[in-house]
């Protein structure tokens, strides 16, 4: 295991922040913390990085424990914060160099770093003028030029469009490969797409703790189809691996599948064959919105 933590909990005058947070990571998992606004993830990543040190409970990384060698475990901690401060009017570059000085870093892989984070055509701009994907690379690349064991991102794909988001995610995924990752979101997508293992969190509580997989091999997938003619929902039905079939309004139809097997192309020739045209199809996993809401609410 590289980090233990056993009943942590945190206080804000009369706030239980965290009510006595109990997990294990192993190394090479990238584990998602997911939970509403709200829920204590900031505070807890703050404490595992020895921002606070006024908690309850023992975190121990690697045999060291978090309250008596928070300098020791600092070093092998890179900590990407939710706003990400970063210097606007530093360049990329430098205000990498300038950020390997602090920590004193004797050879600080920059450029490696800014390599691997795909800023190669950016190194030599000012920060303010880098889209928000961009800076968050920056942010990941400054927090990894120590070569941390495990890195902290809290909230790093929030605010990001649709293209960032899958480069961001690539980086992240790659990362995981030889250290330990522990990153938050809100959005329940962002943990489906990343990570190999959830940790829900409400009101200070982990209240799920699951492999990905396994909370996969439990959802029911439902194709969402809409035709622009009635159908039979008998004839639906008759569609290999479909189990169930529900017709909410209209021309709406919900398939619901027996097992995990995109049946969307067996719906284009249901479709061919009946002369009928598709105005809408997709694929929807439905249970592990139903654990999460069920959960959080
Ligand atoms: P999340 O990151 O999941 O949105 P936070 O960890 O930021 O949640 O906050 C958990 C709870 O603790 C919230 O109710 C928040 O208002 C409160 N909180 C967080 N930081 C402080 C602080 N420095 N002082 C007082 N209350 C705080
Ligand atoms: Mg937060």
């Amino acid at each position: 295991m590289s980090l233990i933590l056993e009943g942590v909990a945190k206080k804000f005058g009369e706030l239980q922040a965290l009510k006595g947070v109990s997990i294990h990571l192993k190394k090479g998992e990238v584990v998602g913390l997911l939970g509403p606004n709200g829920a204590g993830k900031s505070t807890l990543m703050k404490i595992l990085t020895g921002y606070y040190t006024e908690w309850e409970g023992s975190v121990v990384f690697y045999d060291k424990d978090l309250k008596t060698e928070r300098r020791t475990i600092q070093k092998e901690v890179g900590y990407l914060t939710e706003n990400n401060p970063l210097y606007p009017e530093m360049y990329v570059k430098e205000y990498l160099d300038y950020v390997a000085e602090l920590y004193r870093l004797k050879n600080p892989p920059v450029e490696a770093l800014i390599n691997q984070t795909g800023l190669e055509d950016h190194k030599k701009k000012k920060i303010q003028t880098l889209s928000k994907g961009y800076k968050q690379r920056v942010g990941l690349a400054a927090a990894l030029l120590h070569n941390p064991k495990l890195i902290i991102l809290d909230e790093p794909t929030t605010g990001l469009d649709p293209n960032q988001l899958v480069e961001i995610r690539k980086l992240i995924r790659n990362l995981g490969k030889d250290k330990t990752v522990l990153l938050s979101t809100h959005i329940l997508q962002e943990v489906d797409a990343l990570c190999d293992r959830v940790l829900i969190i409400n009101k200070g509580e982990i209240v799920l703790d699951e492999r990905m997989e396994n909370l996969r091999k439990d959802q029911k997938q439902i194709i969402e189809v809409s035709f622009d003619y009635r159908v039979e929902t008998e004839a639906l039905a008759r569609i290999p691996n479909v189990q169930q079939v529900r017709n909410p309004h209209d021309f709406d139809y919900e398939l619901q599948l027996k097992e995990k097997k995109d049946m969307r192309p067996a719906v284009f020739d249901f479709a061919h064959d009946n002369g009928l045209k598709i105005l809408k199809l997709q694929l929807k996993n439905e249970s592990l919105e139903k654990v999460f809401k069920s959960l959080t609410s």
